[in-house]
């Protein structure tokens, strides 16, 4: 029987990379992957195909709607979508495969197959034709991740009612997409296909979109997504959907209870993702999961069984690839007996429409029901030189600092790039600084950061430009 110090469970961002770092640190490491191309949800139908698409279909809506401010004449720009979805897969393949030339670089053995315990240091991997064997490990990190929410009585046909996996490869433009749920998968996805042609309808349970940002930011944000045509239907429902010859009949409910009904010919449920532990076997090492569906873990990742680890989508925390990574990174480390740490109040979250929204740290909101007095600098993007020559100057910048002592509590964006932008706000959460600590750093001119410069002096009223 093959015998490990460490088997990861699942190859998407948190998996592989605490393979990687184990294998870094000296250990023999196994991965267990049920798909065959590693990389997870984020390569393969996340972060990675929904980024190829927002930027396909962002040169769409530039060609048809700004090319003339620069004196570019274009005539009937044409879409060949079967080009555009060749593009993403491309590129989704190019980065599966370097994946799993990272696994070999690093002499970590890769398993094909649906993994699941024996007992706590016994794993059975079982192939896609039934074959089984058994793995013997020291350690074993679970790096399950998450699936989509389906809604019980709006069950996907894979077709007309879908989830996001389908939205990233309908193939034509919708006449008419009704996105549920304005999370970032959903707002993303719209903008996609809004800016590709399609009419699009947002239905929202909440008061406003990205429920989690700013609220400043998030009406801002709201603002500017309804500019370019995007339909919002708040505080709205959705109760039921049904298909007659292809064509959808969305009803949903307002928040006094009035019905109404909605024609779509494609409704994409976006309302969440729920970890994935199905077929693991948690069971057989007596591991259960909390009232979410998730995996408890203490402050090292380890779940009540010893030597089992669980990071990523599978555990507390924000959903994002970007964490998973670092846990798979911190978890190695511990396993090593290293001091791993993720610090988990300077994790930026994103979403990658135009304008982008990105975030660290706490909303002035959460900062008024902690009670924790604070300063509030604000820029807008308008005055700055650099958003005036890209042509996007819609969006502004926050940041939020402790009254008493000046650190930065909160960093939130809108606008364009932001989710670039947003390192200088990460980097200075991560190193305690003051927004005085920005203002005294020379940023580049013209760049867009000089806006982010120009709000930390705003803490302090004394913005130069306005
Ligand atoms: P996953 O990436 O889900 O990987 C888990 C892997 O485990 C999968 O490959 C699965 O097949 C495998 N697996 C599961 N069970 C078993 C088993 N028993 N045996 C073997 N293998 C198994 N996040 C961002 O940070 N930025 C973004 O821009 C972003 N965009 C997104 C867009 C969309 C449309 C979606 C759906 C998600 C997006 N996310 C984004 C979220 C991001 O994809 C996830 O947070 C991230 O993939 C989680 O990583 P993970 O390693 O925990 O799990």
């Amino acid at each position: 029987m093959a015998q490990f110090d460490v088997t990861v469970i699942g190859a998407g961002p948190g998996g592989y990379v605490a393979a990687i770092r184990c294998a870094q640190l000296g250990l023999k490491t196994a991965i267990i992957e049920k798909e065959s191309r590693l990389g997870g949800t984020c390569l393969r139908v996340g972060c990675i195909p929904s980024k190829a698409l927002l930027e396909s279909s962002e040169r769409v809506y530039q060609a048809k709607h700004h090319f003339q401010e620069h004196g570019i004449a274009v005539s009937g720009v044409d879409v060949d979508l079967s080009v555009m979805m060749g593009r993403k897969d491309k590129i989704v393949s190019d980065l599966t495969s370097g994946v799993k030339l990272l696994m070999q670089k690093n002499k970590i053995q890769v398993f094909e197959g649906m993994g699941s315990f024996v007992g706590p240091q016994k794993i059975q991997v079982q192939a896609a034709d039934g074959s089984t064997q058994e793995i013997e490990s020291k350690s074993v990190i679970i790096a399950t991740g998450s699936a989509v929410i389906e809604l019980p009585h709006v069950p996907f046909d894979g077709e007309s009612i879908v989830s996001s996996t389908e939205a990233l490869a309908f193939p034509e433009v919708p006449k008419h997409l009704v996105v549920i749920g304005a999370g970032a998968v959903g707002l993303e996805m719209g903008c996609v296909w809004s800016r590709l042609g399609a009419k699009v309808t947002v239905v929202e349970l909440f008061d406003r979109i990205t429920p989690f940002a700013d609220k400043q930011i998030s009406e801002l944000f709201l603002r500017t997504l309804k500019s370019q045509g995007l339909s919002f239907m708040l505080e709205h429902k959705m109760t039921s959907v049904q298909k007659k010859d292809g064509q959808l009949t969305i009803e949903v409910e307002d928040k006094a209870g009035q019905k109404h009904t909605i024609e779509a010919d494609r409704v994409l449920v976006s309302v969440g993702r729920r970890a994935y532990t199905d077929g693991l076997g948690l069971d057989k090492i007596g591991l259960q999961t909390d009232k979410r569906g998730k995996i408890s873990i203490n402050k090292h990742f380890q779940t009540s069984v010893a030597g089992v680890y669980a990071i990523g989508d599978v555990v507390d925390g924000p959903m994002l690839a970007h964490k998973a990574e670092d846990e798979g990174m911190a978890v190695a480390e511990i396993i090593a007996g290293l001091p791993g740490h993720v610090n988990y109040d300077a994790i930026p979250n994103i979403v990658y429409t135009d304008p982008e929204l990105a975030m660290v740290g706490q909303t002035e909101e959460q900062l008024k029901e902690a009670g924790i007095a604070y300063k509030v600098g604000r820029y807008k993007f308008g005055p700055n030189g650099r958003a005036k020559a890209l042509g996007q100057t819609e969006g502004m910048v926050k940041i939020l600092s402790e009254a008493s002592t000046d650190r930065i509590l909160g960093f939130h964006i809108v606008g364009p790039r932001a989710s670039e932008l947003i390192a200088e706000g990460v980097l200075a959460m991560e190193f305690g600084a003051s927004s005085e600590d920005i203002v005294r750093t020379s940023h580049a001119h013209p760049t867009l950061s000089e806006v982010i410069r120009e709000a930390a002096m705003a803490v302090d009223k004394r913005a130069i430009h306005g």
